[in-house]
């Protein structure tokens, strides 16, 4: 598995040279450039066989920057394996990849985009109204309370010099308020912290803009089908499948093709999610399909280690990098090796990425029979 921006985007463009359909290739600049200056894009495939299907399979990858290495893998890897004839892209059934969503995200390992937002909760149409709820509902006035007073435990701004007592902090914390209202907190109070670890933004980021743009192209109007895959890791047991869906339709169907057991519906830290990608791109999509969506995750590290990860990643980065001028194409005077090299930038990528054989070869694996799994119900939807 690649770890590496640029390594995944140049495979998963090699990989779709020899593919035996018609393509469409498409891609878009974002104005920010990887550590080494080049500039970082997101790329898209579009593939069926004879003539435009109606039946499509949507799959996107790196909405969380680092995440990406798995998502890129499991695109790259379908086709390749459609080239060597592994899959059988069934005639009425057409795949529209977008790979890496968050270019800046994967090329800085960072979860984050350039402005510091967690894509995952910015995919909004109608930003104000969502905020307004944010001041005025009682549930969220009171989680943002909570969210003041546990903020220098989970927004610290330097290191913490005694590990131990840190966590004994944070665990002082989640005894107090309870797992449910901790976490509903970190929810709701990430959509007005702006340096902190899971800012959510104040608008619709750049990257949304852009791919929801090249989607409205992409995807035929008449289209009767959609199901939307969005890779990601972090969540769930190691080296196995968690499917999230926002919606009772998807969830129906995702139960219907892989067992209740591993579906979870909309609750990403014990919460409903304004914002995900899954959610706001069928809120906003153009065709008259029905849309069926699911974000795709593969866990890799217990989820404590995980959010301590992106936490010290922000530390780090803040101190290092903070930028508070976001257009500036690229960020000058830094020693991006230094950078890239921090303790905190390998934590992260072991708890998105882990690098061990046998995380990369069941998570590779686990994904693409998820995603074959989907093609072949797309090929017997009627
Ligand atoms: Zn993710």
């Amino acid at each position: 598995m690649n770890r590496s921006y640029q390594k995944c985007r140049e495979l998963f463009l090699n990989s779709s040279s020899k593919l035996p359909l018609t393509i469409q290739r498409s891609s878009y600049e974002l104005p920010y450039s990887d550590p080494s200056g080049k500039p970082v894009s997101t790329d898209f495939i579009k593939i069926y066989k004879n003539s435009p299907p109606k039946k499509w399979l949507l799959l996107t990858s790196g909405v969380h920057g680092l995440e990406l290495f798995f998502g890129s893998a499991v695109q790259s890897h379908l086709l390749q394996g459609i080239s060597d004839e592994k899959y059988i892209l069934p005639t009425d059934v057409g795949i529209i990849m977008a790979h890496a969503l968050n270019p800046w995200g994967s090329a800085w390992l960072r979860r984050v985009n350039i402005n510091n937002v967690d894509l995952g909760r910015n995919f909004i149409s109608n930003f104000p109204e969502i905020l307004e709820k944010y001041k005025t509902d009682p549930r969220h006035i009171e989680a943002q309370k909570i969210y003041r007073d546990i903020d220098e435990i989970i927004n610290p701004q330097s290191f913490p010099l005694l590990g131990a007592a840190d966590l004994l902090r944070i665990g002082y914390y989640f005894w107090k308020y309870g797992k449910s209202k901790f976490n509903f907190a970190m929810l709701s109070g990430q959509r007005f912290k702006q340096r902190g670890a899971q800012f959510a933004g104040k608008s619709m980021d750049l990257e949304h803009r852009s791919f929801k743009a090249e989607i409205d192209k992409l995807l035929p109007k008449d289209s009767e089908l959609v199901y939307h895959i969005d890779l990601h890791t972090g969540l769930g047991e190691k080296g196995k499948e968690t499917f999230v869906v926002a919606d009772e339709e998807s969830n129906k169907a995702a139960i219907e093709i892989f067992g209740k057991k591993r579906v979870s519906f909309n609750t990403i830290l014990g919460g409903e999610v304004d914002g995900a990608l899954i959610s706001g791109l069928k809120l906003a999509q153009k065709t008259e399909a029905k849309w069926l969506a699911l974000t795709f995750e593969i866990g890799t590290t217990p989820i404590y280690k995980s959010y301590l990860a992106v936490r010290n990643e922000a530390i780090w980065h803040n101190q290092q990098l903070w930028i508070e001028d976001f257009s500036r194409k690229e960020i000058q005077g830094i020693n991006t090796d230094y950078y890239l090299s921090h303790r905190t930038k390998k934590e992260i990528l072991e708890n998105f990425c882990p690098s061990s054989k046998e995380w990369q070869d069941s998570a590779l694996s686990v994904g693409l029979s998820g995603v074959s799994t989907i093609i072949k119900y797309l090929a017997s939807y009627r």
